[in-house]
């Protein structure tokens, strides 16, 4: 929290409790320090008035973190309630110094900090940013252990967080509190079907570079990768929702890029300084990325055309057609990865809509069934659901032009068999009959 000296009540309920740093005067200034708490990082914000020139150092026994800020002679004050939630930091000192002012960290533990500036995107100005991670934590959740009739794994991916906020509609509507409660609801209705396990990427108000992102999903072996989001275009007047997936090739439309471009950019808003994408070896991946992207664009479009389906119940839907876009959060070219545009922040009422808890729910339920039917549909190798459908005799119904013989070797069985199963005197076939294919 950010002591806001215009609001005098909110300054006098406050001022018992925060500590008030003392306040010279100068244009640049260090105006608040903000925390997010992620599960394997702590995030401290040092909002600041103009691009700050700083120095960092650590220093043990106990341990600390030193921030030096040069040429800031004026500290608005800032609040150690920041601190609340904050698991790694035990308070947050200053003073000036010379021509500048220092702010120590005093740390619970020795963490390691990583640090970069960040320029200003509404609601936020110029900000310091100070990482503090722990290099030898272990992943929150341990991966699901491959084994037989497990269940089928959806990771949900809420979009933006902490110093990203995504979308910002009329009413202070931000896109990264919309998708957290959708992706909240999304996860509570899949956990809860037979055969499926649901986990949220993001769990809180922090933010997560986009390849890590998937590299979370990918490290649980998620199924499905699905991201969630509700963002704004520069038309007010564009509404409903779409669903997207991965494009190699250039986007389907002006639209399609234009959100691609705005979406990428979050790593540069959300902070995680220089964004490298690439691998180590970069020729080995694209040309792996080129062998496996067929068969994963292939099922992400189908997962994409199901959960379309489903919203087109509850909500208008911005086009009909599966768009595609560069985005950076769908390149995972092993797991079939999709991103939902639940509406347009940039319309006021649909992000009245889409503030509302009610509207939320539907919408949530609406992808949640398109993610089950798609699955049930493609069931994973291993899962119960494949299990099961595998254990249900298949079924085919008779287009023209099929023939006994080649439905026969489509499926690998015998005419005869065929024939027997279906207790066929012949081998003529009917249009729009269905014929049961027994197990080879
Ligand atoms: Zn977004």
């Amino acid at each position: 929290m950010f002591v806001k000296a215009h609001n005098p009540l909110l300054l006098a309920v406050l001022c018992a409790a925060v500590l008030l740093l003392a306040a010279s005067v100068s244009a640049d200034g260090l105006r608040g320090i903000r925390s997010h708490q992620a599960p394997d990082y702590t995030r401290l914000v040092l909002d600041t008035q103009a691009p700050v020139r700083y120095e960092l150092f650590t220093l043990d026994n106990p341990s600390r973190v030193v921030v030096d800020l040069f040429d800031v002679t004026a500290v608005r004050g800032f609040d150690t309630d920041v601190l609340s939630s904050n698991r790694d930091v035990k308070n947050i000192r200053g003073h000036a110094r010379g021509n500048g002012y220092r702010v120590v960290l005093d740390m619970n533990r020795t963490l390691t900090p990583k640090h970069f500036t960040l320029a200003p995107v509404a609601p936020y100005g110029h900000r310091l940013v100070v990482d503090l991670v722990d290099a030898t934590a272990k992943p929150a959740r341990p991966p699901q252990a491959p084994k037989q009739n497990r269940d089928v794994l959806v990771a949900i991916d809420a979009g933006h967080g902490g110093e990203d906020p995504g979308a910002i509609g009329q009413g202070k509507v931000y896109e990264k509190q919309v998708v957290l409660s959708i992706a909240r609801e999304i996860e509570r209705l899949i956990d809860a079907a037979p055969g499926f396990d649901a986990f949220l990427v993001r769990t809180g108000d922090y933010y997560i570079a986009l390849p890590d992102r998937t590299r979370i999903a990918r490290e649980q072996r998620a199924d499905l990768f699905v991201s969630i989001h509700a963002d704004a275009f520069k038309s007010s007047e564009v509404t409903g929702a779409s669903v997207y997936t991965l494009s190699n090739s250039g986007a389907t439309s002006e639209q399609a890029r234009w959100l691609a471009d705005r979406e990428n950019a979050s790593d540069l808003i959300g902070g995680v300084g220089s964004v490298s994408l690439d691998d180590k070896d970069p020729l080995l991946a694209k040309v792996l990325w080129e062998l496996s992207m067929d068969a994963s664009q292939a099922s992400s479009l189908a997962a994409a055309e199901s959960v379309a389906d489903e919203l087109s119940k509850v909500t208008k839907l911005h086009k009909r057609r599966i768009e595609q876009a560069g985005f950076v959060v769908l390149k995972s070219p092993d797991m079939p990865s999709i991103l939902v545009e639940t509406g347009y922040l940039s319309n006021p009422s649909e992000a009245r809509r889409l503030s509302q808890r009610e509207h939320q729910r539907k919408v949530a339920k609406a992808i949640s069934a398109g993610i089950q039917a798609y699955l049930k549909a493609e069931p994973p190798t291993g899962t119960l659901l494949a299990n099961r459908s595998s254990s249900e005799p298949r079924r085919y119904r008779i287009e023209p032009g099929d023939t006994l013989s080649e439905i026969a070797m489509r499926y690998g069985v015998s005419t005869r068999a065929l024939r027997s199963a279906n207790s066929l005197a012949n081998d003529r076939l009917r249009i729009g009959q269905v014929l049961v294919i027994p197990t080879s």
